[in-house]
């Protein structure tokens, strides 16, 4: 214990002191600082002499500063620490130190001086400060997003949101809000949907969130707005207590939505006209045929009657056509039914060169005869893996085109070419079909597979189209060679059995 403090001088004590220590004039100069000051400040003692204290507050605390100045020295009084007198000062490095502060007048000889004793208040600055940073991410997040934010207090009724969430319901005045009003600008219509969805939310029992969609009329210029609300309730003592979410305005996404909606309904009923008028084509292509050729029949049957001059074996024999023609007008359509219904397509071994002639034959029973079919099939083919019935078609539909465009030019010889081939990897064969009409103009090389295209007074336009489908049901694919001379030249392929 010390017996006597006589002799211990002011700046013994000021030196000696565990706490950081200025003493400083009523300009606001330091007169001397003791050596923890120095240290939390990181000045020297000679740095320190003569500044002014407000050179060490931050700048954006200085007016702060001055303040306290001023009404400290309007009544000079001692003030401990923690009796709110903190300033933000800055140290040598430029840190921002909270600083608890304590002030102690002093009048010597008329002079007054003070005494400033302080203690680093940093945590708490530290923590201030990353809540601040945190809030502003927040704010600018929120801001990039377009988000409001609401929070609804079920105790007090009341909806406090934030400037984004009042611009969206139009009123950009109160920071709160009473629920009854919030609601009294959703959408009728929406109203009890929206109610359905938070209500689940504030099932004790439900995970508290909820998320919907609903129109907002603002109330001043009558527009619409779809939000779209996200968040969840909080529940206390098993009852729920708050709602807090978050709104963005979607009412563009939703307006594109309905447009692409709208196009999409669009294309969709043109695609259905398109397959109608399509479906109606390929009937019509299938029905042509034996309806011209009942038709010719008929007036044979007709003629004869009309002149008297039938025998029992012509009429039975033009008869008979008729029935063979209406039976297969009515397997074509079942074909072409089987086929456009994509049902599993049954496929068997066949010999090309059995189908290639089933398909001359029927072309000659139907009237196209008259031309000199080449066949140059290689020996030993293998069979192909197809549907007999549809590659037949094909065949026959390449044949009659042939020969119609052949006649149309009243070439002297008619002749058509047919040619299997292998490809060079041998998995597949390709059928060549080449007469030597007048082949292919230009016009006629670029439209020719399209559905409708027709150079024929009585023609369709989907033979091709149909032909180029049902080989490629088949696994092959159909072509024209655009350099082909003399005539056209159709090829397609088909798989070899593996
Ligand atoms: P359609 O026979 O009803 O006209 P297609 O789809 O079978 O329908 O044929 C379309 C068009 O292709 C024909 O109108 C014709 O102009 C042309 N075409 C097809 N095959 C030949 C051919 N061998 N020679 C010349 N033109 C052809």
């Amino acid at each position: 214990m010390i017996a006597s403090v006589k002799g211990l001088n002011f700046s013994t004590v000021f030196d000696a002191a565990a706490d950081a220590m200025l003493l400083a004039e009523h300009t606001g100069h330091i007169v001397t600082a003791n050596p923890i000051a120095q240290r939390l400040l990181g000045y020297t003692e000679a740095e320190l002499k003569g500044l002014a204290i407000e050179m060490l507050i931050s700048p954006r605390y200085r007016k702060q500063y001055r303040y306290y100045q001023k009404l400290f020295l309007s009544k000079p009084a001692k003030r401990p620490m923690s009796a709110g007198n903190e300033l933000v000062a800055l140290n040598r490095e430029g840190k921002e130190l909270l600083l608890d502060i304590s002030l102690t007048p002093m009048e010597v000889r008329e002079k007054l001086y003070t005494l400033i004793i302080f203690n680093v208040a940093n945590r708490r600055l530290d923590t201030e400060e990353a809540l601040r940073a945190s809030e502003e991410r927040l704010r600018l997040a929120k801001q990039a997003a377009g988000l409001g934010i609401f929070d609804y207090d079920f105790k007090h009724n009341i909806v406090y949101w934030d400037k984004q969430m009042r611009k969206f319901w139009g009123k950009y005045s109160d920071k709160t809000v009473s629920y009854e009003e919030f609601v009294a600008a959703i959408h009728p219509d929406d109203r009890e949907a929206r109610q359905a969805a938070i209500n689940k939310a504030m099932d004790p029992a439900s995970n508290g969130e909820f998320k919907l969609q609903y129109r907002v009329i603002n109330p001043v210029n009558g527009a619409e707005r779809w939000i779209s609300a996200r968040g969840r309730v909080y529940f206390e003592g098993g009852n729920p207590h708050r709602l807090i979410g978050v709104t963005r305005d979607i009412t563009e996404q939703r307006n594109i939505q309905k447009k692409l909606q709208l196009q999409r309904d669009e294309t969709e009923s043109i695609l259905k006209q398109q397959v109608a008028a399509r479906t109606a084509s390929a009937i019509a292509h299938e029905l042509n045929q034996p309806l011209a050729a009942i038709s010719a029949y008929s007036e044979v049957v007709l003629h004869a009657l009309n002149t008297n001059s039938f025998s029992a074996g012509n009429l039975r024999r033009a008869l008979q056509g008729c029935v063979e023609q209406a039976q297969r007008a009515g397997r074509s359509l079942h074909e072409l039914l089987a086929f456009l219904q994509k049902g599993e397509l049954v496929t068997e071994h066949s010999n090309l060169a059995e189908v290639i002639q089933e398909a001359l034959n029927i072309v000659y029973d139907d009237g196209y005869g008259g031309f000199h079919p080449v066949l140059r099939l290689q020996e030993n083919l293998p069979a192909v893996q197809c549907n007999r019935t549809q590659v037949r078609k094909v065949l026959v539909n390449l044949f009659r085109n042939a020969v119609e465009a052949m006649r149309a030019v009243d070439s002297p010889v008619l002749s058509i070419t047919t040619e299997v081939q292998t490809i060079n990897d041998k998995e597949m064969a390709t059928v060549i079909v080449q007469d030597n009409g007048p082949g292919l103009d230009q016009i006629a090389i670029k439209r020719i597979f399209e559905p409708f295209f027709t150079t024929k007074p009585s023609g369709i336009g989907m033979g091709l189209v149909i032909s180029r489908a049902l080989i490629e049901a088949n696994g092959g694919q159909l072509w024209v060679d655009f350099d082909a001379k003399p005539g056209a030249k159709f090829l397609f392929t088909l798989p070899f059995v593996t």
